[in-house]
């Protein structure tokens, strides 16, 4: 079977076609039930007589109508990321957009009315035990009490944003979305967008990478004045911003939507720093690798091993389903059940979404795969990710509701990591072939100081611009000796940087989407490493441990969920054991290489 051909998901569990009659009773049941739920406890909720079972059952009635219309929203985007090309299900799409956005503001309310009932009633409220399954979302919700202005404020707030920040991210979208490189490839002048610009920085040929770059990196260099005025004014926007409401730093807001101690934070970023020396341990291996005296910013991203492999998607989910089988037969069994039921999408055909997700709505939903699968490792591990997430879905809806199932951000990403980790186990344990070891580990390597070292860099360098930005005004110089500082900090002479590449502050488009996101990053990887660190030290006890974090869900605070699995990341040992697997790894490489 090639590329996974006829390898198709069935949503029976949703609906049993696009023209279910049960798709529009839905919809329709969701906006009446949008509307009495309006009817029923808007201004009761806060008001003085309010109490803890009208606060339960309000929750209570609040899942029952998310559930009714997340089902038609589920169906009607799974069919589309099927088949963008077809009317039918575009129309389907804006049909539930428009009922979603309806029945959010019909229960805005409630988030607000929640967070307006003082402390000491809540208290009382919560020590009646009948919240106690939504004791996590009521605290988490109200954790931005303390920083929310008035109604009329707000109001206003939001209304200046539209020709504010957001229109200063709006213009940052809609200049870079037009971006194109003309660049002579092959002898031959060509059109490149900015994915085939990406692309060309993984060339063979050390020069078409050094041209590719010089010329991608330059574009943001020659368009300098637009970057420094969206990237400023959103810095000053938000130290405006973080005045008013009283936060007390530019970090603040992320960590509390995160549910991140600062101080967690703060240790997981000091020792992935002072762990630079391993990316330029690193850098050095892979110029010998390359058969160059030393690497230039343009071989960063390299290939460094050349195998072909081609490996069939029958062959893949055996692999994916036998790397989870030997961690716990459990979740071997829950990962080939749901290949079984058909829960995946991964034959690549005209109209399909590229990329892959898994998505999960609710605890009577099971979770649903796609993906692109194209007979390559890359779609293998790709698969094991994906499946990663879904069982974590699985156990964490053996207990938890459609408010409480969905990891917290900071740990969404730990049963996908894991997985892969799981399967580059597997798949170091019985490859033999050097050049493929190679591959393996230096293509795990790459993708752990991308996502663990750089995005720590980046992260410190978004605090500098914003620390120094509330101070003054940027400019496009400022910018890039701030970025400089924090490169060298974790390239240190291993690389020799272009004059371009100052410019690439400018090409993330975090700092201007998701203030502050990059650290998400660098602690979905870490954490998954000094878990799978511990899992190495401690053998088959760590299994359970483990299924009790996924299974946790949503329920409580990330802090108090490890803490309960008996690890403590407030610990700077924790985050240095995720160093461990990595200078294991690179120890490895480095002797595969010298043979
Ligand atoms: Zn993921």
């Amino acid at each position: 079977m090639e590329k996974a051909k006829g390898i198709v998901w069935d949503l029976s569990e949703l609906y049993a076609s696009a023209d279910d009659p049960q798709f529009t009773q839905d919809i329709e049941s969701a906006v009446s039930l949008a509307s009495a739920f309006k009817e029923s406890y808007h201004g009761k909720i806060s008001a003085e007589n309010s109490n803890a079972e009208l606060l339960a059952k309000a929750l209570v009635d609040y899942e029952v109508l998310l559930e009714k219309g997340y089902r038609p929203y589920a169906m009607a985007n799974l069919l589309f990321t099927g088949d963008g090309r077809s009317d039918q299900y575009k129309a389907m799409v804006a049909k539930v957009q428009d009922v979603v956005s309806r029945m959010s503001q019909a229960t805005l309310f409630f988030a607000l009315e929640i967070q307006q009932i003082p402390d000491q009633t809540i208290e009382a409220f919560l020590a009646t035990g009948k919240l106690d399954h939504f004791r996590h979302y009521i605290e988490s919700l109200r954790q931005f009490t303390p920083f929310t202005l008035s109604e009329k404020e707000e109001q206003i707030a939001n209304r200046k944003d539209l020709s504010g920040a957001t229109a200063f991210v709006n213009l940052f979208d809609e200049f870079t979305a037009a971006f194109e490189w003309q660049l002579e490839v092959d002898g031959e002048m060509k059109t490149l967008t900015q994915s085939e610009m990406r692309e060309l920085q993984r060339h063979q040929d050390g020069a078409v990478r050094r041209k590719a770059k010089t010329a991608h990196d330059g574009k943001y260099g020659e368009n300098a004045l637009i970057f420094t005025n969206v990237f400023g004014n959103l810095v000053k926007d938000h130290a405006n911003e973080i005045e008013m409401r009283g936060y007390d730093s530019p970090i603040q807001p992320t960590h509390l939507k995160n549910k991140a101690p600062k101080k967690v934070v703060e240790t997981m970023m000091d020792v992935t720093t002072e762990h630079n020396y391993l990316v330029q341990e690193f850098c050095q291996l892979k110029a010998k690798m390359l058969g160059l005296p030393k690497l230039t910013g343009s071989d960063l991203y390299a290939p460094v091993a050349k195998s072909d492999r081609k490996v069939p998607f029958e062959e893949g989910k055996s692999m994916v389903i036998d790397s989870f089988r030997e961690f716990s037969p459990e979740f071997g069994a829950i990962i080939e059940r749901a290949f079984a039921e058909n829960r995946i999408d991964a034959e690549i055909r005209p109209g399909k979404r590229g990329g892959a997700f898994c998505y999960s709505i609710a605890p009577s939903v099971h979770p649903l795969v796609l993906m692109n699968y194209v007979d390559k490792l890359d779609s293998v591990y790709t698969m094991a990710h994906e499946f990663g997430h879904a069982l974590h879905t699985v156990l964490a809806c053996e207990k938890e509701s459609i408010l409480t199932f969905h990891p917290p951000l900071i740990l969404a990403e730990t049963a996908s990591v894991f997985a892969e980790m799981l399967l580059t186990r597997k798949l170091l344990a019985e490859e033999q072939d050097r050049e493929s070891r190679i591959e393996i580990i230096a293509g795990k390597l790459e993708d752990f100081f991308g996502t663990i070292s750089r995005q720590t860099m980046y992260t410190r360098f978004e605090l500098d611009a914003h620390l120094e930005g509330a101070k003054r005004r940027l400019s496009a110089d400022d910018f890039c000796h701030l970025w400089i500082k924090r490169r060298e900090e974790m390239y240190g002479d291993a690389v020799d940087f272009l004059e371009v590449e100052k410019w690439f502050w400018a090409v993330i488009p975090h700092f201007i989407h998701t203030r502050f996101y990059c650290y998400a990053y660098t602690f979905g990887a870490l954490f998954v490493l000094a878990l799978y660190n511990q899992y190495e030290q401690e053998g088959e006890s760590f299994v359970p441990k483990y299924r009790a974090l996924l299974a946790a869900g949503n329920s409580d605070w990330p802090e108090n969920l490890v803490r309960k699995v008996g690890l403590d990341f407030h610990q700077r040992s924790f985050w240095e054991g995720g160093f461990r697997v990595i200078a294991s790894l690179l120890q490895e490489l480095r002797e595969l290489t010298s043979q």
